[in-house]
C-alpha cells in the first residue's frame, strides 16, 4: 500500500470530486486540471503506488473500468478518439503515488500527438541490442 494521497481522501469522501463511475474496488472522476473536456482518472480504491504493486484481480478490475468508461466518455464529449495512459513512476511524470489511469478524449486537429511523443528522442538500437532486451524481459 502507498502513503496516503489526495486520491485516498477522494475515495473517503473527505474532499470533493466529480465522480463518473464507481465499483466496489475502483473509482473514476474528472481530472481537476483537464487536458481535454472529459479527461478522467480511474483509480483503484486501495492505494498502490505502481502498476506492479497491484494485486492481479485489482489490475483486472481497473482495466474493466477503463474498458467500460472509454466509450461513455467519448460519447459524452463528442470526441473522435481517446488516449489512455499511466505515468508509472516519478521519472515518467507520476506526481501522485496512487495508481491512476488517465483517459484523455482526443479531437481531430486538437494539436496533440500520439503516445509515441512521450519518451523524448527515440534510441537507435542495433538488432543485437533489441535481441538482448527482449531476452532480458523474457528472463531467458
Ligand atoms: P500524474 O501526473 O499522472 O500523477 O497525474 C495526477 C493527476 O491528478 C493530474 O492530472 C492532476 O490534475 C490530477 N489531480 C490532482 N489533484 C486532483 C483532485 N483533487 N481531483 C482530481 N484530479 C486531481
Amino acid at each position: 500500500m502507498s502513503e496516503e494521497t489526495i486520491f485516498d481522501k477522494i475515495v473517503a469522501g473527505e474532499i470533493p470530486a466529480r465522480t463518473v463511475h464507481e465499483t466496489d474496488t475502483t473509482l473514476a472522476f474528472l481530472d481537476a486540471n483537464p487536458l481535454a473536456p472529459g479527461h478522467t482518472l480511474v483509480i483503484p480504491k486501495e492505494g498502490y503506488e505502481r502498476v506492479r504493486d497491484l494485486p492481479a484481480s485489482l489490475s483486472a478490475d481497473l482495466f474493466a473500468a477503463v474498458h467500460e468508461l472509454t466509450p461513455r466518455i467519448e460519447a459524452a464529449v463528442d470526441a473522435d478518439a481517446i488516449t489512455i495512459g499511466i505515468n508509472d513512476g516519478p521519472a515518467a511524470g507520476q506526481e501522485i503515488p496512487h495508481v491512476h489511469v488517465h483517459i484523455v478524449p482526443r479531437f481531430e486537429g486538437d494539436g496533440g500527438g500520439p503516445i509515441h511523443g512521450v519518451a523524448g528522442s527515440p534510441p537507435d538500437l542495433a538488432d543485437e541490442e533489441l535481441d538482448d532486451i527482449a531476452a532480458s524481459i523474457r528472463d531467458d
